[in-house]
This record gives structure tokens, sequence and C-alpha cells, in this order.
């Protein structure tokens, strides 16, 4: 069974205990796409990645370079009309950094919050999806959705990729489509 307390990861395919460094999301320009992974033919709006390090490597760069030093979980964002309550301390503070180069402090934020009920998930092998691509992930695929607001995706379509004095240039799209799966094996902890 996965656990998750604050900011560490432990349970599942990985031994030991992961410590978070970061979180992130794909998204598209668009409802029908923008998640990184298809599962079963089917997209999803948006991908939150959790980025955790095993800590038995010193530090986060160290971790890079070993096949036990990273550990991902994703989460499915999709819209709807009931959207997941803790979501909105994320995307409220999105209003902070519409622009490159900008930061939000996240003091005492329990990222656990954020994820759905069923711990249900995938897992395998793989790669980062920003390069250099590192062959150092164990990614963890969480099977159920969680809900975002119509508005609150639009939210993350309004972020920019150009400075705060530049033209607006809008951060869409920026998800790798899916590689071929060269004999990985896709594990699910569920029948
Ligand atoms: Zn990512």
């Amino acid at each position: 069974m996965l656990m998750f307390s604050i900011a560490v990861l432990r349970g599942g395919p990985v031994q030991g205990a992961y410590r978070l460094r970061q979180l992130h999301f794909h998204w598209g320009s668009s409802d029908d796409h923008g998640s990184e992974h298809i599962i079963d033919g089917v997209k999803h709006a948006a991908e939150l990645h959790m980025v955790h390090w095993n800590p038995k490597h010193g530090n986060f760069a160290g971790a890079l370079k070993q096949r036990d030093g990273v550990a991902v979980v994703g989460i499915f964002l999709q819209i709807g009309n009931t959207p997941k309550p803790e979501m909105k301390r994320i995307l409220e503070e999105i209003d902070k950094i519409k622009t490159k180069g900008k930061e939000a402090p996240f003091h005492h934020f329990d990222p656990s919050i954020l994820f759905p009920k069923s711990r249900d998930y995938w897992t395998y092998e793989g790669s980062f999806t920003t390069p250099p691509c590192e062959e150092c992930i164990t990614w963890i695929l969480l099977r159920e959705p969680v809900v975002v607001s119509p508005d609150q995706m639009a939210k993350l379509r309004s972020l920019s990729m150009n400075a705060e004095n530049e033209p607006f240039c809008p951060l869409v799209d920026n998800w790798r489509p899916p590689q071929p799966l060269k004999g990985r094996v896709v594990r699910a902890s569920f029948k």
C-alpha cells in the first residue's frame, strides 16, 4: 500500500522513504489532451507530477544518476463541476506566478491532500519526460483522477512563457507525447 505523510512517500513499489522535491503540472490547450500518460487511449486535461528523491543518494543531483533515485507520483486532472477543494490552495497561487521566473513558496504544505481517495496505481520504471530524460524514475500513476473546475483549468492556461514586461505568450501544451514502451513492464496494484 502506498503511504503519504508530509512530503514523504513510502511503500508501494519503492523501498524506504522518498522525499518530495517539487511538484508541477502538464496541461493542454483544450480539455481533450494535456496529460503525459495515456491510459487505454484516454487522455486527461492535465497531469500533476510530484517528484520525490531517495535520500540514500545524498542529494537530488546524486539521486538522478541512480536507478532507484527518483519516484514520481502522477495524478490525472479531469474537468468537472465538483472540483476537489484542496486544489484551490495551489491554483490560487498561480496568480502570483503568471510570468517566467516567478516562484511561489509553499510553507507547511501537505501535498497528500491533493491525492484522490483511491490509492490504486500503475507503476513502471522509466525516465524523466524532460531532457536529459535520465532513466532513474519509478513512475507511480494513480488510477483515480481528481476533479478541477473549468475555471481552474483556465487559470493554468493563463500562465505565460514570457517575462513580466514582454508580450503575452501562453504556456500551454507543455506535455511530451508517449514514448515506445520498449519492453517495459507496467504493473497494476489492483485487479
Ligand atoms: Zn512532469
